[in-house]
C-alpha cells in the first residue's frame, strides 16, 4: 500500500509522512527534521517518497525517536537509519522487540530513552515521557507547535493499544510481560492526564481520526487538529477500554483463592505459605492485615497471637521488628510473619488475583497505597466483615474492587453493598446456591464463597455458579477446576 496516504502537514512544523496502517511524523526544526516512529521494513520506500514530495531530502532527518519497539513503529528505523544518519533513540525496555530478527531488523539504537529527556535540533524540544503498558519501554511525546502565530502544546501517547494486556498475549511462551505491566498502564493514564495537548497527534491514524481531519483541513476555518478536548477523552475510552478487558476475565475466570496461602500445608499467611499457594495451582491469594504496634501492615489472621504462634497478646502491641521474632508453625514448617510490602513485592508480578482482608481499622490508606504503589489495583479486592472499612476504602480510592464477607446477605445487605457500591459478595460457601448466585449476577456483583471446608462443599459452590472460592487446600480445587 505504497503512498496509500498523502504527506501532509498537520500544523506548525509537524508533518505526516507514514502510510494508513504505519505513521511517521516529521517535525521540520531550523537544523533538520526529528522524525517520530519510524513505520515498518516495508514502508520505507513510502516513507522516503512522502519526504520527498514534501521537499525533504532523507539526509534531512537527524534525529529518530521511537515511541515504542513493536515492529510497525520501530521495524524502518535500521534502514532510514542507515540511509539518513539519523541517531535513533529507544527506551532499553524495548530493546527485546527490536532483536528480533524474524522481520529483518535486528538493531541497537543510538541512545536510550530516559522519563523526562529533552530532545533538542535547532528550534524544537520534544518532551519525552515513560508512558509503559503497551510495552515496558513505550514512551509519549509532547512539543509545541505554532500555528497562525498562536502556540499549541502537541502530544502522542506513545502506546494505547490494550491488546497487549491481555492475557493470552501476556502468557505467550516467547512474550512472558510481567503482571505488573497492567498497573503500570494504569500509572502511565495517570501522568498523561496531568498533561495539557491542544493537538493530538495518532501514532495509528484511527487514534485522533486523521482521515476526517485530513477532509477538513484544506476547507475547514480553523485547522481540525487544533481539538484541547480531544486528549482527555481518548484517555478515558482507553480506560476503559482496559478495564473492559479486566471485568471480561473476570466473569470468564473461576479464582482458586489460596485461604491465607496454602494454609492447609504451611504456617498460615507466610511467604512459604504464598510460594505453595503459587505452586499449587491457586490463581488467587487471600490473605489479612493488621497494623503492627510501629504502623506496617503486617499479615496475620487472628485477634490473638496465640494460636498461630504461641506468643501472649495481640500484634498491635508489638513493634515489627518484634514480631519478626515470632515463629509461625505448622507441622514442624516454620516461617516468620509477613508483611503485606514483602508479599506484594515477591508477587505483583504474577497472574493472580489478590484477595485482601482488613482485619482491623486504620490500615485503610496503607493498604490502598501499597496497592497502587505495587501495582495490583487491578487484581485486587479488599475485603472485610465490617462495611465502614470498605466504604472507607471506596472514599480513598474509588477504583479499587471490594467485598463484603459475611455469613449471609438479606435484602438489606444487598441494598447496603449498592449504597455503598461495593463489587463483591463474599456468603458462607453454604449459602451459595444456583438461584442466589444468579440474583446477585444480576445486580452486578462478583460472587466469591468462603468456609469451605470439604470437597462436597467445594463442588456444590463451583457448581453454583460462584466467581472464585477461598479455600485452604488450592491443589485440590485445582484438581476439580480442570475436570
Ligand atoms: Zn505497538
Amino acid at each position: 500500500m505504497l503512498g496509500d496516504t498523502a504527506p501532509f502537514r498537520i500544523a506548525g512544523n509537524l508533518y505526516f509522512v507514514g502510510t494508513h496502517a504505519k505513521s511517521c511524523h516529521v517535525l521540520a526544526t531550523s537544523r533538520g527534521l526529528i522524525m517520530i516512529d519510524s513505520g515498518g521494513i516495508d514502508t520505507v520506500d513510502a516513507i522516503l517518497s512522502s519526504l520527498d514530495t514534501l521537499g525533504f531530502s532523507p539526509k534531512d532527518v537527524k534525529i529518530i525517536l521511537l515511541s515504542h519497539g513493536h515492529p510497525d513503529h520501530a521495524g524502518g528505523a535500521a534502514r532510514l537509519r542507515e540511509i539518513s544518519g539519523a541517531e535513533v533513540y529507544l527506551a532499553e525496555e524495548d530493546l527485546k522487540y527490536v532483536g528480533e530478527s524474524r522481520l529483518g531488523f535486528r538493531f541497537v539504537p543510538d541512545h536510550f530513552l530516559l522519563d523526562g529527556d529533552e530532545i533538542a535540533l535547532g528550534d524544537t524540544v520534544v518532551s519525552c515521557l515513560a508512558t509503559p503498558g503497551h510495552t515496558e519501554g513505550t514512551f509519549s511525546f509532547f512539543f509545541d507547535l505554532i500555528e497562525n502565530g498562536m502556540t499549541y502544546r502537541a502530544g502522542m501517547f506513545g502506546g494505547s493499544g490494550v491488546n497487549q494486556l491481555k492475557k493470552p498475549y501476556m502468557n505467550r511462551p516467547d512474550r512472558r510481560v510481567s503482571y505488573l505491566m497492567r498497573g503500570a498502564f494504569f500509572r502511565s493514564l495517570d501522568r498523561l492526564e496531568e498533561e495539557h495537548v491542544d493537538i493530538m497527534v495518532g501514532n495509528h491514524v484511527w487514534q485522533n481520526d486523521q482521515d476526517e481531519k485530513y477532509k477538513k483541513l484544506f476547507t475547514a476555518p480553523e485547522n481540525p487538529f487544533i481539538d484541547p478536548t480531544e486528549w482527555m477523552k481518548y484517555i478515558a475510552r482507553t480506560r476503559e477500554a482496559m478495564w473492559k478487558i479486566i471485568r471480561e476475565e473476570e466473569k470468564t475466570e473461576f479464582v482458586n483463592y489460596a485461604h491465607r496461602g496454602a494454609s492447609e500445608k504451611c504456617p498460615e499467611n507466610t511467604m512459604m505459605a504464598f510460594y505453595a499457594a503459587a505452586a499449587l495451582g491457586a490463581t488467587g491469594i487471600e490473605t489479612d492485615v493488621q497494623l503492627s504496634k510501629d504502623g506496617v501492615p503486617v499479615l496475620f489472621h487472628d485477634d490473638t497471637l496465640l494460636r498461630v504462634t504461641g506468643e501472649e497478646g495481640k500484634i498491635g502491641d508489638y513493634t515489627l521488628a518484634e514480631l519478626k521474632q515470632f515463629k509461625v508453625k505448622k507441622d514442624g514448617a516454620v516461617d516468620r510473619i509477613a508483611t503485606l510490602e514483602e508479599f506484594l513485592a515477591a508477587f505483583a508480578w504474577r497472574d493472580m488475583t489478590f484477595a485482601i482482608e482488613l482485619r482491623d481499622d486504620g490500615a485503610e490508606e496503607m493498604v490502598a497505597d501499597l496497592i497502587y504503589r505495587y501495582g495490583v489495583d487491578c487484581k485486587c479486592v479488599v475485603t472485610s466483615f465490617v462495611l465502614d472499612r470498605l466504604r472507607r476504602i471506596r472514599a480513598i480510592a474509588p477504583e479499587l474492587r471490594t467485598g463484603w464477607l459475611k455469613k449471609d446477605f438479606s435484602e438489606e445487605d444487598i441494598e447496603a453493598m449498592q449504597a455503598s457500591g461495593v463489587d463483591e459478595v463474599c456468603p458462607r460457601a453454604v449459602n451459595v446456591t444456583p438461584e442466589r448466585v444468579e440474583e446477585w449476577h444480576s445486580l452486578g456483583f462478583n460472587v466469591r464463597a468462603w468456609g469451605v471446608t470439604d470437597d462436597d462443599l467445594m463442588r456444590a459452590a463451583v457448581n453454583a455458579g460462584a466467581d472464585g472460592m477461598t479455600v485452604n487446600f488450592p491443589d485440590r480445587l485445582a484438581a476439580l477446576l480442570r475436570e
